[in-house]
C-alpha cells in the first residue's frame, strides 16, 4: 500500500474482538482492491493543509471553503487543528485570513473576492478539475457549447459550469439526469463539446454520452479522454478504482464489497453503484467500527475497495476487523500502477501564498 499522509487510526473506534460463542464468520478471505484510497488530488490538499498547520502552530485561524475533501474523518481532524469550513459565504472569513479552496475547485468569482478582502489564498483544485474548468472555458471563448455532465449541486460541477459561463454566459447545458439530454437547447452548426465531472460512474458516462448521440443525431458532439471518446472526462484515480472493483467482482469472485468512503463523496458512491450494477451488494461505510456482523452471512469473498478521499488508515482499520474474526486478508494486483503513485506539486498562488505566510512568522522572531 502506499504511504498516507494522515494517520488517522488513533482516531478511530477501537475494534474489540468478537465475543467468545459469536458465530464464526463464513467469509474465507477479503480481497483489497490494487487501486484503492487517496488519489494526488486528495494527497496534496491533505498535505496543503498540514503544512499551513504547521507554520500557523495555531497562532490564527485557517478557513477552508467546502470541505476540502469528502471525507468527514479527515474533515473532523482538521475542524478539531482550528479549521474553519465556511460554504462560498465569504462574510464569515476575515480580510487578509489564510483561506484554502477545496480539492473541487470554485468558480472564479471566488478568485475576485479573495483578491478583494486581501485573503491568502492556498488553491487545493485538483489539477485535474483544473483541467476541465480549463476545457470549459476554452469552449466557451471559442464560441462553442459545452455540455456539462455532472452531479448535482456537486461543487466540481459547479466550479466547471462557472468557468465556461464566465467566458461566455449562456454558453453552457448541464446535464445532471437522462431527462436533461431532451432540454439540450437548439444550437445546431455550433461546435459542441462534452466535458464532465472527473469522478462519474463509467458505465452511467457512456450511457449518458451514448443517449446524448441518440437523441440529436442532428449535433456533433465531441467527447474525448485520452483515446477513449466514451469515457468523457474521468479521472485517472476514478477510472482505476472502478476497474479494480469490477475486476473484485470479475475475477476474485467476491459475493459482497465494502467501500471505504464517505456518503458525501460522489467517487465512492460510483464504486459502490458499480458493485451493485455488476450484481454485488455494496456498502459504503466509513471505518471498521461501522461493519455490521450479519452482512455476511452466507457470504464467502468480501471485497474491500475505498474512494479517492480514503485515507489508508481507514482501510486497515477495515482490515482490521477481519483480521481480528480470523479471515485472512489478500492484496489485488493494481489495474495500472503508472499515475496512482502520482504526486501534484502546488499551483504558483499556493507557493506565494506559502512564502507570505512563512515570512509573517518568521519576521516575529519565530523559527517555523
Ligand atoms: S478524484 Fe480525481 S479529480 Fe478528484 S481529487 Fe482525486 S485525482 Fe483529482
Amino acid at each position: 500500500m502506499r504511504t498516507e499522509i494522515l494517520n488517522l487510526y488513533p482516531r478511530l473506534p477501537v475494534l474489540e474482538r468478537p465475543e467468545t460463542g459469536e458465530k464464526p464468520l463464513s467469509v474465507e478471505k477479503a480481497v483489497v482492491a490494487g487501486n484503492i484510497a487517496g488519489c494526488a488530488g486528495v494527497n496534496m490538499a491533505n498535505k496543503l493543509v498540514l503544512e499551513m498547520l504547521s507554520v500557523t502552530q495555531g497562532r490564527e485561524p485557517i478557513y477552508v471553503n467546502h470541505p476540502l475533501t469528502h471525507n468527514d474523518i479527515s474533515m473532523q481532524y482538521f475542524i478539531d487543528q482550528g479549521v474553519i469550513v465556511f460554504h462560498n459565504d465569504f462574510s464569515q472569513v476575515p480580510d487578509g485570513a489564510s483561506t484554502v479552496f477545496s480539492a473541487h475547485g470554485v468558480t472564479p468569482d471566488h478568485y475576485r473576492i479573495a483578491e478583494e478582502k486581501g485573503l491568502l489564498v492556498f488553491d487545493a483544485t485538483c489539477p485535474l478539475v483544473k483541467t476541465q474548468q480549463d476545457k470549459a472555458q476554452r469552449i466557451a471563448n471559442s464560441g462553442g457549447t459545452v455540455l456539462l455532465i455532472g452531479a448535482k449541486n456537486h461543487p466540481e460541477t459547479e466550479s466547471i459550469r462557472g468557468f465556461a459561463e464566465e467566458a461566455r454566459p449562456g454558453s453552457v447545458h448541464v446535464i445532471f439526469e437522462e431527462s436533461d439530454v431532451h432540454t439540450i437547447p437548439d444550437v445546431k452548426g455550433e461546435h459542441i463539446e462534452i466535458v464532465t465531472q472527473t469522478t462519474l460512474g463509467i458505465y452511467d458516462t457512456r450511457d449518458r454520452i451514448h443517449t446524448i448521440r441518440e437523441a440529436r443525431p442532428d449535433i456533433e458532439v465531441v467527447a474525448r479522454r485520452g483515446n477513449d471518446e466514451e469515457e468523457g472526462d474521468l479521472c485517472y484515480a476514478t477510472t482505476n478504482r472502478q476497474e479494480s472493483v469490477e475486476k473484485l467482482v470479475l475475477e476474485e469472485g467476491v459475493d459482497s464489497i465494502l467501500v471505504v468512503g464517505s456518503q458525501k463523496s460522489h467517487n465512492s458512491k460510483m464504486l459502490a453503484h458499480l458493485g451493485e450494477q455488476l450484481g454485488v451488494p455494496a456498502r459504503l461505510i466509513n471505518t471498521g467500527g461501522d461493519i455490521q456482523r450479519e452482512w455476511f452471512d452466507g457470504v464467502r469473498r468480501v471485497g474491500i475497495s475505498g474512494g479517492a478521499s480514503a485515507e489508508i488508515s481507514l482501510i486497515r482499520h477495515v482490515t482490521d476487523w477481519f483480521t481480528l474474526r480470523g479471515v485472512p486478508i489478500e492484496y489485488q494486483d493494481p489495474v495500472r500502477v503508472e499515475k496512482d503513485g502520482a504526486t501534484f506539486a502546488y499551483p504558483e498562488i499556493t507557493k506565494r501564498s506559502f512564502d507570505l505566510l512563512r515570512n509573517k512568522y518568521s519576521s516575529e522572531g519565530l523559527t517555523i
